[in-house]
């Protein structure tokens, strides 16, 4: 029966579980009752008392006064929002904030827009009639970050920002100091905001009613009516943003709460690194190599100078001379224009992306396993687990607002495991850290499975009904030899039982992994083992449990779903077969080709081999970021045209013989789908730079100059087509995605898809697969003489190589990259903190910056590459996964000592 609970005595409705304030709010409306301490994305703490109401149990009963944010409703009361008892005191509770606040709004940041002033017009106070204090004259105010700023003047003592540290981001940096009218916010140590541990989320300032803590570009001041909603492109997690502009520029973004994907969050990236949109290196002419110099010339130029190149090397050495790299960083529909235009117009399967280089191990390996390479679940199912595995995955650096989320988790008693070589954030929080040596997931995920297999707690039932190939693989396990194991991974077998118990007997486990298990030469073994562990376990098609795989740039699931890949067109169809060969040619009105093409590492073999000639690179620059860069430049600089689609002149777009200035995702429209198959809309934001064009456009303009006929770039009428030929994007409309977008597959009638593989696996049945651990090439050829392995990662301030990132106050937070060492091995090779370290592989040599850190175990180093200053993978290996080509960036054999002057990388 429905129960009742009444406003102002007219009988509304009631939820089980809802606040009075809530009730109020859902029945009657945001304005009837005012708040200051509560915030949408904050748990209920009840300590202004604003939201004060009147409740009775009974009709004319005696009432009581009670906070409404944190005061459950009850069937039968009856609640009072503006009775004469309650006006008062809620002004009297302003006045009383008033005395010790600067009455200065005429001048203040926030004034307009300060939810202080406005409570205070609401509940009626003209004068104060307090005399007024003088502590908020005390506190000085902070300008020490690029970011935050603080001004505790006008603190109010609402605890938003504290709480909003410690329940949204979970950093804790901020703390109440002192009592009475000296009560004060206090951050880290009572230190500056630079000086503490803050991660410049900007979840306090956007929490702070006041102007008490705000941000350089007073985020949540800005007044203009000019507001556009967009997803971030800076990782996977795909944060909304909301973007405010004013005369085509941007002014600040701040983070919706009603967003599904990042529900009021966002990291330092998303919220404050914009300021390279119109950065003075941004390019702004197209420019072609003539006599050895890249000189700028009009697009029409451009375009027919690779137009006639294209066509002449096309005639001469055949289409599959000529390659394409498309990015993972662009929308859905530029990827698949151009997929389009190198397999219908150029003639070739020579396609790859950037996820060849991060997450092609994880397509294949759950395409195997389950059918689908994709997510299996959504990110909110954090919120319905019992049990935590992370396995290669430094989610608080590398995606972080679903980092802080997994965090939080663990932080309220969610058990979890973290398999990492480093002792990550995240680390500290789980119930279990797995420490092993770089290179063995493999090792110790089959240790997992053994114990499961012996103490006999898999899921019967679930195997028996939905898996196969469980015997044949179960027979190998139990063959294997823990200690051997044991000694492989520097785990302690006991420790590893314990943990894959737990696992095991949660009743809902979920699984994150990122590219600690895809870059290594056991990288699509890993993905199957790891698929292996969730069907053994049963944890799979159910809410709260599954394989999620953290996707490193924003749309690496879309270029994928797409076809930027060379074995797989648009829709995952295989080039090799003939059916669906049919259905491409007929769907672009051309004969596509039925081989597969090149791979990335593949493509630049074939440069240096000079059996490919001319290769066209969207947005990655592969100089810095591919392994072993000097193969990298020998292969590109042995191409007779290389043309970039690039903001920046990046160390890629230095050797191009065509550079293309594109657009920036704040520029364009098109759709992102991010690592829980989200697929969002990009929109808009301001003009394209003058002098650049979205790739889209680009494609299409040079797709036309070619003889194929393709409409204008719109973001609706390519997503059209792609939902012609896609078949998980059949029901994908532009403008029925909405603000928060839709999850894969999307059926013909609009419905989507939270969570896969729930009555059967997409492939029938779950396949379990076997694989025993095999010692990475680079250690058992390098070894030796190159006794540390250096096993590289990413910075929460940065992004891939950090074009868009370093043009960003972000470079001030997080100047350079550096190598983490353990105190052992900086002692025993004579290395102090800061000091510079020659770092050799048999690829060559880097000089980077020493940080003393236990955060790795002797023997193992860390390190980053986001800045061209370092160039770190001069050093890093060919070695790659056996089976999707995916470089082994996290085993690479080094040696070191202390530098002898710092070694000047050659340049591209
Ligand atoms: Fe952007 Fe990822 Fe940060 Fe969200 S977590 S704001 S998507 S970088």
């Amino acid at each position: 029966m429905k129960k009742t609970a009444y406003i102002d005595d007219i009988p509304y409705q009631l939820v089980d579980g809802e606040t009075i304030l809530a009730f109020v709010r859902r029945n009657i409306g945001n304005e009837q009752v005012p708040t200051l301490c509560d915030a949408p994305n904050l748990d209920p703490f009840g300590s202004c008392r604003v939201c004060s109401v009147d409740v009775a149990i009974e009709k004319g009963g005696k009432t009581k006064t009670m906070a409404s944010c944190h005061s459950p409703v009850v069937e039968g009361n009856y609640i009072y929002t503006d009775s004469e008892n309650i006006l008062k005191l809620r002004k009297n509770i302003i006045e009383l904030v008033l005395t010790d606040h600067p009455l200065d709004c005429l001048t203040c940041e926030v004034n307009g827009n300060c939810e202080l002033q406005t409570v205070a017009a609401q509940v009626g106070i003209r004068d104060v009639r307090y005399p007024e204090g003088d502590n908020h004259l005390h506190y000085e105010k902070d300008f020490s970050h690029p970011y935050m700023t603080s001004d505790l003047s006008k603190c109010i003592n609402c605890y938003r920002c504290v709480r909003a540290c410690d329940e949204v981001q979970g950093e804790f940096v901020l703390s109440m100091a002192g009592r009475g009218f000296d009560t004060k916010i206090v951050k880290g140590n009572n230190q500056s905001f630079m000086d503490s541990d803050c991660v410049s989320c900007g979840a306090c300032s956007q929490a702070c009613p006041t102007s008490a803590i705000s941000d350089v570009f007073q985020s949540k001041s800005v007044v203009t009516p000019e507001k556009t909603r967009t997803v971030c492109t800076y990782c996977g997690v795909g944060c909304n943003l909301e973007v405010s502009t004013k005369n085509n520029k941007i002014l600040s973004i701040q983070a919706p709460y009603e967003a599904e994907a990042n529900l009021g969050h966002t990291c330092l990236k998303g919220r404050y690194a914009f300021k390279f949109y119109d950065h003075p290196d941004r390019l702004k002419s197209p420019m072609v190599r003539r006599n050895g110099i890249l000189e700028e010339v009009s697009w029409d130029e451009a375009y027919d100078y690779m137009v006639d190149q294209f066509n002449a090397i096309k005639n001469n050495h055949g289409p599959d001379s000529i390659a394409g790299i498309s990015s993972a960083r662009t929308p859905n529909e530029e990827n698949y224009l151009m997929q389009k235009f190198i397999r219908a117009v150029i003639g070739t399967n020579n396609i790859d992306c950037c996820a060849r280089v991060c997450h092609s191990p994880t397509a294949l390996g759950m395409q195997r396993t389950f059918g689908t390479g994709a997510a299996t679940n959504s990110i909110e199912d954090l919120d319905h687990t019992d049990f935590i595995l992370i396995i290669g995955a430094n989610a608080t650096d590398a995606h972080p607002v679903t980092g802080a989320r997994i965090k939080q988790r663990l932080m309220k008693g969610v058990k979890g495991i973290v398999i990492d070589p480093r002792r990550i954030e995240l680390a500290k929080y789980a119930t279990y850290h797995l420490q092993l040596r770089p290179g063995t997931n493999v090792a110790l995920l089959n240790m997992m499975l053994y114990y499961i297999i012996t103490e006999e707690i898999e899921d019967k039932q679930f195997i028996k009904e939905k898996c196969e190939g469980y015997e044949e693989m179960k027979e190998e396990i139990l063959r294997l030899d823990m200690d051997e194991l044991s000694a492989i991974t520097g785990v302690d077998k006991e420790l590893v039982k314990e943990a894959a118990i737990a696992y095991a007997t949660a009743k809902a486990a979920m699984e994150f992994h990122g590219l600690g298990v895809t870059e290594h030469t056991q990288g699509t073994f890993t993905v199957q083992l790891i698929a292996d562990l969730a069907m053994i376990t049963g944890n799979i098609g159910k809410k709260g449990a599954g394989v999620n795989p953290l996707r490193g740039q924003n749309n690496v699931q879309g270029a994928a779903d797409m076809g930027a890949q060379p074995h797989q067109g648009a829709g995952y169809y295989d080039v090799t077969n003939a059916e669906v060969n049919q259905k491409y040619n007929q769907f672009y009105g051309v004969d596509v080709p039925s081989h597969i093409g090149l791979k990335i590492p593949e493509m630049f073999d074939a440069a240096i081999s000079g059996d490919l000639k001319a290769l066209w690179i969207i947005g990655e620059d592969v100089v810095q970021t591919d392994p072993n860069t000097q193969k990298v430049i020998k292969a590109l600089s042995n191409l007779d045209m290389l043309i970039v689609s690039e903001l920046f002149m990046t160390e890629t777009a230095k050797l191009a013989t065509v550079l293309l200035p594109a657009s920036s995702f704040l520029e364009k429209e098109g759709t992102f789908t991010n690592g829980e198959r989200r697929i969002q809309r990009v929109q808009q934001v301001v003009e394209p730079i003058e002098g650049t064009k979205p790739d889209g456009q680009i494609i299409i303009d040079v797709m036309n100059r070619m003889g194929y006929q393709q409409d204008d770039y719109s973001a609706d009428g390519v997503l059209q087509e792609i939902s012609d030929i896609v078949p998980f994007f059949k029901g994908v409309k532009w403008n029925e995605l909405g603000e928060n977008g839709k999850q894969w597959p999307v059926l013909e009638d609009g419905t989507d898809t939270q969570l896969l593989h729930v009555k059967e696996f997409k492939r029938g049945k779950g396949k379990f697969f076997f694989y025993p651990f095999q010692e990475s090439n680079e250690v058992d050829k390098y070894g030796k003489d190159y006794p540390y392995i250096i096993t590289t990662n990413r910075e929460l301030e940065h992004y891939n190589c950090g074009a868009m990132t370093r043009r960003t106050g972000n470079v001030e937070i997080l100047t350079e990259d550096v190598l983490l060492i353990h105190p052992d091995d900086a002692e025993k090779e004579m290395i102090q903190d800061g000091d510079f370290v020659c770092v050799e592989s048999p690829r060559g040599k880097v000089d980077i910056k020493a940080k003393i850190t236990n955060e790795v175990k002797p023997g193992i180093l860390s390190s980053t590459f986001h800045f061209p200053e370092i160039m770190l993978n001069n050093i890093t290996s060919d070695e790659h996964c056996s089976e999707a080509m995916c470089p082994e960036y996290k085993v690479v054999a080094a040696r070191i000592r202390k530098s002898k002057g710092k070694y000047k990388p050659i340049e591209a």
